[in-house]
């Protein structure tokens, strides 16, 4: 199987700082469609960026915030 090494250069949606990224697509998974997507954590803000991207020519599509699973707090019982 063959791995691909890809940089990918964008800008963190939330907190517009330049990102750079280096991914290793390998495996069956990586070109379901032909695009893939991976959530990337920026190190300025912390939160999650999700990038789509072609695994085969390292072309980037699209950067959007990542959905992340809220906390639902529990109620305390007091
Ligand atoms: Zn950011």
């Amino acid at each position: 199987m063959r791995e691909l090494t890809i940089d990918l250069d964008f800008t963190c949606c939330l907190c517009q700082n330049p990102l750079g990224v280096t991914l290793q697509c390998g495996g069956k998974g990586m070109y379901q469609g032909g695009i893939a997507s991976v959530a990337i954590p920026c190190p300025t803000c912390g939160d999650l960026n999700e990038i789509y991207f072609t695994p085969l020519d390292g072309s980037l599509h699209g950067v959007r915030p990542a959905r992340k699973f809220k906390l639902i707090p529990e109620p305390s019982l007091n």
